[in-house]
């Protein structure tokens, strides 16, 4: 049983077979999946989806940085609305991206703190974009994240910078389809990161994990990730489903406020 904590199954790279891609990832044992808004329009459709499938989509909403100058009081006050719906699990994704800088450096810290805000407010994990823009992002958490939890995820940092990100309690590292791919230090980091602290995720429909040679990415590839996790730790794939499904338990409160409801 895996959790894919970070698919983009809304977008419409997957308007034709959604279902039957959904079915597929619950057929190969991934049996949840967290499906995090870019912006106010793909926060509404990841609810959506959450709420036609129950126990299996949740929710996170949130401005993406290279949509940051969309973000204005309009759209905030309509996210803190979802934000009350028991499927919605996260505030995210949000970040720093200096890499494609597709919004001005300026505009995406202060988008940045806005939503840092609003994970406080409502006690919700934050999903965390971080592309060239490591250093920002340690700022700005050490100045406003204090006691927020979350997940940097597609981390692509050093040990080094996985240490510092780690550095705040609540945070875990979420590895992606570059872990399966050479000329990175990621295989250090996912050797040396706390087992109580690391994800898995697709974020499809990017990504594709080695060695498939799909087009597009999809929830069920989740498992090629975390089979180069388990190798590279000497584990099974089965212990580490198992720790990377607790922990994202944990962290997103899978299916507590569900059943609450
Ligand atoms: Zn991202
Ligand atoms: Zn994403």
């Amino acid at each position: 049983m895996l959790v894919d904590s970070h698919t983009h199954i809304d977008t419409s790279r997957f308007d034709t077979d959604r279902e039957s891609v959904i079915q597929a990832a619950l057929a190969g044992g991934v049996t949840r999946m967290v499906d995090p808004g870019c912006d106010l329009a793909s926060s509404q459709d990841a609810l959506a989806l959450a709420k036609s499938h129950p126990g299996v989509v949740f929710a996170g909403v949130g401005v993406h940085p290279h949509e940051a100058t969309t973000y204005t009081d309009e759209v905030e006050a309509q996210l803190r609305t979802m934000t009350r719906e028991p499927e919605v699990v996260a505030i995210g994704e949000f970040g720093l991206d200096y890499f494609r800088m597709l919004s001005p450096r300026e505009v995406q810290r202060a988008v940045f703190c806005r939503h840092l805000a609003l994970a406080r407010e409502y006690d919700l994990p934050c999903i965390i974009h971080v592309r060239d823009s490591h250093e920002d992002v340690i700022e700005l958490l050490r100045e406003h994240g204090k006691g927020l939890r979350g997940v940097f995820h597609c981390f692509s940092g050093n040990v080094e910078q996985a240490e510092e990100c780690l550095s705040f309690e609540g945070f875990m590292l979420s590895f992606a389809g570059p872990l399966t791919r050479e000329g990175n230090a990621l295989p250090d980091v996912a050797r040396t990161a706390p087992l109580e602290r690391i994800l898995v995720e697709t974020d499809s429909p990017y990504l594709v994990p080695k060695p498939l040679k799909a087009r597009r990415n999809e929830p069920l590839f989740v498992k090629y990730t975390a089979q180069k996790l388990a190798d590279l730790r000497g584990m099974t794939l089965e212990e580490i489903a198992h720790i990377t499904t607790a922990n994202a338990v944990r962290l997103f409160g899978l299916g507590e406020k569900h059943e609450t409801i």
